[in-house]
């Protein structure tokens, strides 16, 4: 109570607003904004921050990055949304953008990210019964422990986290959860002959910035194709240059059978996801049988575009690479026995807080926000460091600076 009766009045009438009128879905962080540019988001009260969350990856290319607000504003002017009843002029044209930059045969456009994850599950169920046989209804899709690919009533069944799934069953059966980073488990799992594929994330984002060990990926890849079962990356959090490389997939040179995609396709503007797979795979989903109004709509697929391009042209994926491996240096020279781990790659970090008081990485969050930087606990002591991938030389050392000073507080 004493840190809301602290609130300046413009913040606190938000709060409340939000309080009373707002379902209690989320516990963020008492700070209310309303501008962002670049590395940077304002609060009512004019307090600039630097922004280490970025939307939990969604704002890759800086807020409010002025190439993606133009193309928003000049298609929101022409065409908005068609359905997919009819064709639009832009979703061939995105349709050839994003699988020639990703190199596959074809793409699946959704909205948000745990749409795109569920439209994976389905491509992967049908691909299992038409082409490899699987026996109907009998499909199988292994997971990992500590997961985290979304909300929606299926996506939350093979969840481990019961804050994700308590009180909301029954739950769709059909998955498996086995270790994460354990290559035997995903050996003794794939010898069931009804597994269709093996839905991952690349590293562990909501579960603290988990990175599994070199060779975990390839491995894993190498496994399922010996058993005939799709390798589905959810890079959702992990990809578009977030961990230094265009997919985290990519540090290990393996190239999943399908790909979901979300968050920074739209470069935080309007929710855009997409699923990539080749012909073989994706042509298994036939006209009406999966789809979304918005879906593909004429101002994502413009937007998307420019969201890929700027990523590209302004060179975000290698900032992201050199500025993590300052970030990372400069945390591990931080003399405070309250960090017990820093972990990442890319600008997709975390610190682990150690303390006596659980509340701590809250209370450490608290005060990096009174020295203007935004952080978010995950799972009580993690706190991921994830800022836009633009920020430069300066302002990694400055952000630090202010993370080292927030750390005193905590005695
Ligand atoms: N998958 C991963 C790896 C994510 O990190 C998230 C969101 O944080 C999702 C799926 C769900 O995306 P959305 O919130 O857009 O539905």
């Amino acid at each position: 109570m004493h840190i809301l009766s602290a609130i300046a009045d413009q913040t606190k009438f938000y709060l409340e607003l939000e309080e009373q009128f707002g379902a209690h879905n989320y516990h963020p962080l008492p700070v209310v904004l309303t501008r962002g540019k670049g590395v940077h988001v304002w609060d009512v009260e004019g307090k600039r921050y630097f922004d280490f969350l970025s939307g939990y990856s969604a704002v890759n290319q800086g807020h409010c990055h002025p190439e993606i607000i133009d193309s928003l504003i000049d298609q929101a002017r022409k065409l908005t949304l068609t359905s997919r009843a009819f064709h639009s002029a832009l979703l061939g044209e995105y349709a050839r953008y994003i699988t020639a930059y990703f190199g596959y045969e074809k793409v699946l456009p959704m909205n948000t990210g745990v749409e795109a994850v569920e439209t994976a599950i389905k491509l992967c169920r049908r691909w299992g019964y038409t082409v490899k046989g699987i026996p109907e209804n009998k499909a199988k899709i292994l997971v990992c422990a500590n997961n985290f690919h979304g909300r929606t009533g299926t996506v939350i069944s093979f969840s481990s986290d019961p804050v994700s799934y308590f009180g909301f069953g029954p739950f769709m059966p059909g998955f498996e959860i086995i270790p994460f980073n354990d290559l035997n488990a995903l050996q003794m799992a794939l010898s069931d002959k009804n597994v269709a594929g093996f839905l991952v994330e690349p590293i562990q984002g909501e579960a603290g910035v988990v990175v599994p060990d070199e060779g975990y990926l390839k491995k894993a890849k190498q496994y399922c194709e010996n058993a005939s079962v799709l390798f589905i990356a959810d890079e959702i959090q992990t990809g578009l240059g977030r961990t230094g490389k265009l997919l985290a997939c990519d540090h290990e040179g393996v190239r999943p059978d399908i790909l979901i995609l979300g968050k920074a396709l739209s470069g935080g503007t309007l929710p855009v996801s997409a699923v990539l797979a080749d012909d073989k795979i994706m042509l298994c989903i036939r006209p009406g049988e999966h789809g979304s109004t918005y879906g593909g709509n004429p101002l994502a697929c413009r937007v998307a575009i420019t969201s890929l391009e700027v990523l590209k042209n302004e060179k975000m994926t290698e900032n992201a690479h050199s500025m993590g491996e300052l970030l990372r240096k400069r945390i591990r020279e931080i003399d405070s026995p309250h960090i017990c781990a820093i972990r990442g790659k890319g600008l997709l970090n975390a610190i682990v807080i150690s303390h006596k008081n659980p509340e701590a990485a809250w209370d450490l969050c608290l005060e990096m926000k009174e020295r203007g930087l935004l952080a978010k606990p995950t799972h009580g002591d993690k706190i991921r460091l994830a800022p836009p991938l633009i920020i430069n030389r300066e302002e990694i050392e400055e952000c630090v600076f202010i993370i080292k000073d927030s750390l005193d507080i905590l005695i």
